[in-house]
């Protein structure tokens, strides 16, 4: 059993009530699709204070199991301290027995509370994809703000791809290594990559020994070259030469 509540302290915003109430902290989707459709009308996640019945902003974070191949996803507050954040997530992460020796964490989404009921009844790889390509239509304000958020998430994620890629590409020191890279990680060849790249440069250009220079400037020749010719026909073509 995954699916686990406990008591949490709040404080009413709207009558100053220090109360406690029982919130959902991580919901399964297999084991309990009554709480997913809870949390998408908002009976389940909201909290409403027991004096007043005012409505409390959630703090403590959820996280969803959403079933099937997609990714867990954490409800949080968006303006908490992103370390504390961090605590939470891997504490909830604890919980739901998704720490495990000696592998890595699963990859998680972050969406704000507010937009949790909105992404649970929509396929965010679909509408990744419709983003990307242009054919998005959000037709309420909810599903217009959880379009504009699912873009600035899906670019910052990008970014990060990118970084890591480019830690990657550093420590590549043989041709035939660095072709099975750009191979495995397209996202080399993408702007985002030659920008990064550029302003590595301009570092290097300033500080670096005249050798590493060289260095980036050649992978950055060589990527504009595989982003017009293509990986492997690059890579035969400068084998050859
Ligand atoms: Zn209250």
């Amino acid at each position: 059993m995954s699916s686990q509540a406990r008591v949490v302290a709040y404080e009413c915003p709207v009558c100053g009530h220090d109360g406690e109430l029982e919130a959902w902290l991580v919901v399964d989707a297999d084991e309990r699709p009554d709480l997913i459709d809870g949390l998408r009308s908002g009976r389940v996640g909201t909290f409403v204070c027991d004096r007043c019945g005012g409505s409390v902003t959630r703090a403590v974070p959820l996280l969803v199991l959403p079933g099937g191949v997609a990714d867990p996803v954490i409800a949080h507050d968006p303006d908490a301290d992103p370390r504390v954040a961090q605590e939470q997530l891997f504490a909830l992460l604890t919980m739901a027995g998704l720490v495990r020796h000696q592998q890595p964490l699963p990859a998680v989404l972050p969406v704000p509370h507010e937009l949790l009921p909105v992404l649970l009844g929509r396929d965010v790889e679909a509408d990744r994809e419709a983003l990307r390509s242009g054919t998005w239509r959000a037709d309420s304000i909810a599903l217009q703000r959880y379009g504009e958020w699912l873009g600035e998430i899906t670019q910052k994620q990008f970014g990060m791809l990118v970084m890591n890629a480019i830690g990657e590409l550093i420590q590549v020191s043989s041709s035939a290594d660095l072709e099975a890279l750009l191979e495995r990680r397209p996202e080399l060849l993408s702007d985002e990559a030659d920008d990064l790249l550029r302003a590595f440069q301009a570092i290097a250009d300033e500080e670096a020994p005249p050798e590493y220079q060289r260095q980036v400037e050649y992978w950055r020749h060589l990527i504009r070259l595989c982003r017009r010719d293509g990986v492997a026909q690059t890579f035969r073509r400068v084998g050859d030469s």
